[in-house]
């Protein structure tokens, strides 16, 4: 499979290319040629299947002619350990929980997929990768354990100096080997734009071979479809069209569901959430996309300003608003509605939901009568100890740490989170 440039359709880039580039030189993002169809007989047999059958079903449609079956079998099984299960709420409102990675965030599956891949780009050559990674908290500790003690690769990760809360600097910082974190007197801008210098810098980038492992890479983006299908997978009983509720910032996850739809997952209908940056609803809205500067919110890791993936999406809709508007509608959600919704969840259901997880769980029960013969199925983001202090405020209780992922990938848990309470 080729993969080219939203902005330049005439140079095809190998999968080694598209995955260690991460981001074409002309500033577009790498989409594959074609997008591949699962078989009828993996839908069929969808119910009975694990994260890891599936993910190695569909990771070798993508990308079984450049690596052996064999060895993408070994890596999604590596990678994924742990499941996304669905939690049923009541009939037509689910909870998919993406959480249960080690860094309890779905940005996990992304990462710990992509830095497998890469890992094998470089087996057994000389080439030492050294991957550069700006962050404002949860991205940077997600490729830090993706890629702790992969061969060939260093990571050396950027923060901004006080603007990391104390769990997730201990979830950058407490690596060692081939994880370095630098802690940066400055913005989370001001690394991002370091990162940019270190890669244009043609010194830099003559001595090291420098990478990016910016969450656009495609390598990070095929491996979230995989869950769209274990929810379904999860959901087959109930023989009802699922509406995927996508709590979005940069639109990802987002576009990895659309890239689910097009294999030939029978998806109903997306509703792509955000909280007050809605530059995408307000595109679905009216016809135009505007980027702007972001806004600080309850839902942090959703404060995009200027989402990347948008060109994607535009991309996969041949730039027609009108059948974007067939498959996804938007809904902006306010802070006091992250929070009621927040409260409702667990009020009714007995369920503690993450801020994230909480602009999709409003913007389902707000809609869920557009969509009358569909379940809804909310994708929950992170676990809700990542956001503790929001958590406490709004319901007053401390959520529980997941004893049951005390050890993973050889760490022990507990030293990343010794700042939680
Ligand atoms: C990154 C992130 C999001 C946003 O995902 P996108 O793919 O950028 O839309 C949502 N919730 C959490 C917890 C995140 O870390």
């Amino acid at each position: 499979m080729k993969y080219y440039s939203t902005k330049d359709a005439a140079r095809a880039y190998s999968l080694e290319e598209a995955v260690l580039l991460g981001l074409p030189k002309d500033n577009g993002l790498f989409m594959p040629e074609r997008i591949p169809l699962v078989d009828p007989a993996f839908l069929s047999a969808l119910e009975n299947m694990s994260l890891v059958e599936i993910a190695s079903h569909v990771a070798g449609k993508w990308f079984g002619d450049d690596v052996p079956e064999s060895v993408i079998h070994s890596m999604v099984a590596d990678a994924y350990p742990f499941d996304t299960p669905v939690v049923s709420l009541d009939d037509r409102t689910h909870v998919l929980e993406l959480f249960h990675g080690p860094t309890l965030a779905f940005k996990d599956v992304g990462a710990r997929f992509m830095a497998r891949l890469m890992s094998w780009f470089v087996r057994g050559s000389n080439r030492k990768l050294t991957i550069l990674v700006a962050t404002s908290g949860d991205t940077g500790s997600a490729v830090a354990s993706g890629f702790f003690n992969v061969e060939n690769i260093d990571v050396v990760i950027l923060y901004p100096s006080g603007k990391v809360s104390e769990s997730q600097e201990k979830q950058l910082t407490t690596w060692g080997n081939n994880i370095s974190a630098l802690e940066v007197n400055g913005t989370f801008d001001d690394c991002q734009r370091m990162v940019k210098e270190a890669f244009l810098d043609p010194q830099l980038s003559t001595t090291l071979s420098l990478s990016s492992a910016n969450s656009i890479n495609i390598a990070r983006l095929v491996p979230q479809s995989f869950y769209y299908f274990r929810a379904a997978a999860q959901l087959q009983k109930l023989e009802k069209p699922l509406s995927f509720v996508v709590p979005s910032g940069n639109f990802g996850n987002l576009t990895a569901g659309i890239f689910a739809k097009r294999m030939g997952l029978p998806i109903g209908s997306f509703i792509a959430a955000t909280n007050a940056n809605d530059v995408i609803p307000d595109y679905l809205l009216h016809g135009a996309f505007h980027p702007r500067t972001s806004v600080s919110t309850i839902s942090n890791a959703m404060d995009v300003g200027n989402p990347s993936n948008f060109w994607r999406m535009a991309a996969l809709y041949d730039d027609s608003v009108a059948a974007m508007r067939n498959d996804i509608s938007g809904v902006r959600v306010s802070e006091e509605e992250t929070r009621k919704a927040m409260l409702d969840c667990h009020q009714r259901f007995g369920y503690v939901i993450d801020p994230h997880g909480a602009v999709g769980y409003h913007a389902w029960r707000a809609t869920m009568n557009q969509h009358p013969d569909e379940a809804g199925v909310i994708l929950e983001t992170a676990h809700p100890s990542k956001f503790s202090n929001v958590v406490e405020e709004t319901l007053h209780l401390v959520p529980e740490m997941p004893q049951r992922l005390a050890e993973i990938g050889g760490r022990r848990w507990i030293l990343y989170f010794t700042g939680f309470r």
